[in-house]
C-alpha cells in the first residue's frame, strides 16, 4: 500500500525559516540569504521522507508566509493599492508587503486581511476580489519547486489550492458580483500552470479542496463539477487527488465520487464512517484511488494502530490494494517537527513522551501501517503494532493519565453545578450594594505592558539565574506600581497586571495536573509567528491555588475592587493540542471545575469581581453548522459550571475579543456573565448590533479603544464611541474599557490612553 503525505512543516526543525524571515524584515540579511533557507528547509523535508519510504511526497507545500497568498501571487492577483510597490520592488517585497503592509519611504500601504485557516489556529491572508477582476500566471514557484525537488532525485506532488477553493476563501471588495463569477477567468491561467507542471514531469497533482468540508452552495458545487471535469479532459495524463480534509465531505460526497479523478482524499480521524458511506455507495465503483487519511496532521500523538488497520481492512475488504493509499489526514503544517528534540523530562515527562508522535514519527507510522496491510506484515511492521499496542495499554491504566476523583466528579455533577443562586436581575442588585460603583464603571481586561524587562527577568527566573525571592520581590513591585498608577487616574474595578504570566494558557497549564509542555513543538500561526500549545495528556484537576496570592496581593493595596483574572475552559481547551481518548467535552469539563474552584478560592480570599476569559469561545464552533449547537451547548455549559460557584453578591465578567457576535449571540447570553467585555473599536461598535438586536440584558463593556496600535485615542473619539453606544443600550449596563488587554503596549502610551479614557468616563457620567 502505498504512502501519502498531504504536506510538511515548513518553518524548520528549530524555527530556521521564522528566524530568517524577521532577519530579512530586519533587513540584516540579503534575500539571496533567505532564498538559501528556504531551499534547505525543503530539501531536508524531502530527503527526510524520501528516506522515511514515503511514495507521494508534496513539494509546494513550502511557503515563506502562507500558501494562500503564494496562490495570490501565482494567479497575479495584486490589489489595486499595492501597484506602486510592484513598480519599484522586488516581487519577495511586494509579496511581504501585502501580507503584512508597508510602512517605509513615501509608502503607508495596508496589508491583506488574515483570517483563521477553517478550524485551525493558522492563519491565510484573504485574496481580494473586484468585480473585473483580471489574473495572470505571475509567479511559477509551485513548477520551480518541482523541478528543484527532481534535480535531488524526487519525484514530488505539487500541491495546489484549487481554483474553486481559492475563491471560495477571498472577498468581493466591490459590490454587484460573486467571486465565484471570476472562475472562467482564473481557470485558463491555471491550466497554464498545469501545463508547465505536467511539462515540467508531474504525474500526479494534489488539488486541495478544503471547502467540501463546509455546507456548500449549488453553484459552488457546480463549480467543483465544472472543474474537474474539465481538467480530466484537457489533461488526460494528470493524475488529479482531489484533497478534503478537516470534515467528511457530507451532502457534497456523490458528486464527488462521479468525477473523473485519479484519487480522493478522506480525513478519517475527522470522520471515520464516511469510509461506509463511500463502500456502500452505488456511484462509487472503485474507479478512484482513496487517499485514506489516519494518521492525525492536526494533534501530537502516536497513531492507534489497531484502530487505524480497522479502517484500512474495511476498505481492504471492498477495494482492490492497487486502489488504497494510507495518508496524513491532512498537511503536517499543524503538528510540530520532531518529538526526538524533546528532551526535558520536568515539563515533559517520558511517560508521556512515549505516547506522542510529532511530524517526523508520523510519517514512520505511515510507513509502518503501508507494512503491516499485506498477508504478511514485516517483522519489522510486527514488532512495531506489538509496541503500539502496549504503548495504548500502558497508557489506559497509567496513573499519570487517569485520576479517579476527577473522574468521579464530573460523573457527577448537579444539573445545578451551571446555575448561579439567582438571576441577573437579584444579582446585580446585590452586587451594586456590595460595589457601590458609579454609572460607566470603568476598568482594564487584565494585562499591563510586559515590557521588555519583565519578560527578561521572568526568563532569569525560569533559567535559574535569579532566586525564586527576587523574582517575587520584582512582581511585587511591578504590581504596586501598577495599582498606584490605577488608583491614580481613578479608574473604578482595578487588576493586578498579568505579570507574572508569560501567556493566558500556558500560566494555567503550568499550574494544572494533566498538562505537559513540550520544548520545541511550535506550530506556525501565521507568517513567521509560531504557537507552541500546552498538552493535554491526562485528567485535568487543580492541586492548588493558581491566582489568588498575586490577587490578593494586590487587593491588600487598595480600597478600590481588584478584578480576578482567570483563563476560562474553552478557551484553555481550545488553545492546547487535547487528549483523543475521550470526548473534547469532557476534558473542558475537567477544566471548569478546576477553574471553578479558584473562582470560589477568590472569593474565599475577599475577591469580589472575577473575570473568566473565553476570547476562544467562537473559533470552537465546528465547520458544519449542524454540529454547532452541540458544540455551543457543551461550552457555554462549561464557561457556566467555573462561573457558577459564587454567592450572588459576587461579580462574574468574562471578556471576548476578535469575534463576530451575530452567529452567537444568544449562546453568549446563556453564559449569563454579569458583565462581558468585547472588542468594538475598530468596528465602530458595529460587533455591538448583536448584542442590541437581542436585547443582551446583562451589562457590557464594548471596547473604546484599540489596543493593537501604539496609537493614543483622544478624549473626542472614545466619547463618541460611548454616545453611540449609550443609544443603543441602556446607560445603566454600560462599561468603559479598552478592547483587550494591554500587554504588547507601552507605559507611556498606556499611561496616556487610560488617562483619556477615564476623563471620558467622568465626563459622560454628568451628561446622563
Ligand atoms: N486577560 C487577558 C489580558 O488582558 C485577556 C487576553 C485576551 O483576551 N486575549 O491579556
Ligand atoms: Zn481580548
Amino acid at each position: 500500500m502505498k504512502t501519502n503525505v498531504l504536506g510538511y512543516p515548513r518553518i524548520g526543525a528549530k524555527r530556521e525559516l521564522k528566524k530568517a524571515i524577521e532577519k530579512y524584515w530586519k533587513k540584516k540579511i540579503s534575500a539571496e540569504e533567505l532564498l538559501e533557507v528556504g531551499s534547505q528547509i525543503r530539501r531536508k523535508n524531502w530527503i527526510l521522507q524520501k528516506k522515511s519510504g514515503i511514495h507521494f511526497i508534496p513539494s509546494n507545500d513550502f511557503s515563506f508566509y502562507d500558501q494562500v497568498l503564494d496562490a495570490t501571487m501565482t494567479y497575479g492577483c495584486i490589489p489595486e493599492r499595492f501597484r506602486e510597490i510592484d513598480k519599484n520592488r522586488s516581487d519577495l517585497d511586494l509579496y511581504f508587503a501585502m501580507a503584512r503592509g508597508l510602512q517605509e519611504d513615501s509608502f503607508d500601504i495596508t496589508a491583506l486581511e488574515m483570517t483563521k485557516w477553517f478550524d485551525t489556529n493558522y492563519h491565510y491572508l484573504v485574496p481580494e476580489f473586484a468585480k473585473s477582476q483580471t489574473f495572470e500566471l505571475r509567479s511559477l514557484k509551485a513548477v520551480e519547486e518541482f523541478k528543484e525537488a527532481l534535480d535531488q532525485g524526487i519525484s514530488t506532488k505539487p500541491v495546489l489550492i484549487s481554483p474553486v477553493t481559492y475563491l471560495f476563501l477571498g472577498k468581493e471588495k466591490e459590490e454587484g458580483f460573486h467571486r465565484l463569477d471570476l472562475l472562467e477567468a482564473l481557470l485558463p491561467e491555471f491550466y497554464k500552470l498545469l501545463s508547465q507542471l505536467s511539462a515540467a514531469g508531474a504525474e500526479y497533482i494534489q488539488l486541495d479542496e478544503p471547502c467540501l468540508a463546509m455546507d456548500l452552495t449549488h453553484k459552488e458545487l457546480t463549480a467543483i463539477k465544472t472543474l474537474y471535469t474539465d481538467i480530466a479532459e484537457k489533461f488526460p495524463k494528470l493524475r488529479i487527488i482531489l484533497t478534503n480534509y478537516f470534515d467528511c465531505y457530507g451532502a457534497n460526497l456523490e458528486t464527488i465520487l462521479g468525477l473523473p479523478v485519479h484519487a480522493i482524499h478522506l480525513d478519517l480521524v475527522r470522520c471515520p464512517l464516511q469510509l461506509n458511506d463511500i463502500i456502500d455507495s452505488p456511484t462509487y465503483k472503485g474507479k478512484q484511488v482513496l487517499s485514506l487519511g489516519v494518521v492525525d496532521g492536526r494533534n501530537i500523538w502516536r497513531n492507534n494502530f489497531d484502530s487505524s488497520l480497522d479502517l484500512i481492512n474495511m476498505a481492504l475488504q471492498n477495494v482492490s490494494i492497487e486502489k488504497l493509499w494510507v495518508s496524513s489526514s491532512c498537511s503536517f503544517l499543524h503538528a510540530p517537527y520532531d518529538l526526538d528534540l524533546e528532551t526535558n523530562e520536568k515539563s515533559l515527562p517520558a511517560e508521556v513522551k512515549q505516547w506522542m508522535a510529532f511530524s517526523k514519527q508520523k510519517l514512520k507510522e505511515l510507513v509502518t501501517l503501508s507494512e503491516l496491510t499485506p498477508e504478511i506484515p514485516t517483522e519489522e511492521a510486527a514488532m512495531e503494532l506489538v509496541s503500539n499496542r502496549r504503548t495504548f495499554i500502558d497508557k489506559r491504566i497509567s496513573g499519570l493519565v487517569h485520576h479517579s476523583p476527577t473522574k468521579q466528579r464530573v460523573q457527577s455533577l448537579a444539573d445545578t453545578a451551571g446555575k448561579r443562586k439567582s438571576a441577573f436581575t437579584v444579582r446585580r442588585y446585590e452586587q451594586g450594594k456590595k460595589l457601590g460603583l458609579p454609572l460607566f464603571p470603568t476598568t482594564t481586561i487584565g494585562s499591563f505592558p510586559q515590557t521588555r524587562e519583565v519578560r527578561s527577568i521572568r526568563r532569569q527566573f525560569k533559567n535559574k539565574e535569579i532566586t525564586s525571592t527576587e523574582y517575587n520581590e520584582f512582581l511585587k513591585k511591578e504590581t504596586q506600581r501598577a495599582i498606584a498608577f490605577q488608583e491614580d487616574i481613578g479608574l473604578d474595578v482595578l487588576v493586578h497586571g498579568e505579570y507574572e504570566r508569560n501567556d493566558m494558557v500556558e500560566y494555567f497549564g503550568e499550574k494544572l495536573e494533566g498538562f505537559a509542555f513540550s520544548g520545541n513543538g511550535w506550530v506556525q500561526s501565521y507568517g513567521s509567528r509560531c504557537v507552541k500549545p500546552p498538552i493535554i495528556y491526562g485528567d485535568v484537576y487543580r492541586d492548588k491555588p493558581m491566582t489568588v496570592k498575586w490577587t490578593s496581593y494586590a487587593q491588600s493595596l487598595t480600597k478600590k475592587p481588584v478584578k480576578g483574572m482567570l483563563t476560562g475552559p474553552v478557551t484553555i481547551l481550545q488553545w492546547s493540542f487535547v487528549r483523543n481518548d475521550q470526548p473534547r467535552s469532557v476534558t473542558c469539563k475537567q477544566i471548569a471545575l478546576a477553574i471553578r474552584d479558584e473562582v470560589t478560592d477568590l472569593e474565599q480570599a475577599g475577591i469580589s469581581i472575577i473575570q473568566i476569559d473565553e476570547p476562544a469561545i467562537r473559533e470552537g464552533l465546528p465547520l458544519r453548522r449542524e454540529y454547532w449547537n452541540t458544540y455551543l451547548n457543551w461550552a457555554v455549559e462549561c464557561f457556566r459550571i467555573s462561573a457558577s460557584g459564587v454567592e450572588d453578591k459576587t461579580q462574574i465578567h468574562t471578556h471576548m475579543c476578535y469575534s463576530e457576535f451575530n452567529d452567537i449571540i444568544q449562546n453568549i447570553g446563556d453564559m449569563d456573565a454579569d458583565v462581558i467585555t468585547i472588542e468594538t473599536s475598530r468596528s465602530e461598535m458595529e460587533l455591538l448590533d448583536a448584542f442590541v438586536k437581542y436585547k443582551y440584558p446583562n451589562q457590557i463593556g464594548p471596547g473604546v479603544y484599540d489596543i493593537h496600535s501604539s496609537r493614543i485615542p483622544n478624549e473626542h473619539e472614545m466619547a463618541s464611541l460611548l454616545h453611540k453606544a449609550a443609544k443603543l443600550l441602556p446607560v445603566e449596563n454600560l462599561w468603559v474599557n479598552p478592547d483587550c488587554g494591554l500587554k504588547t503596549r507601552d507605559w507611556p502610551e498606556t499611561k496616556s490612553a487610560l488617562t483619556n479614557m477615564v476623563k471620558v468616563a467622568k465626563k459622560i457620567r454628568s451628561e446622563y
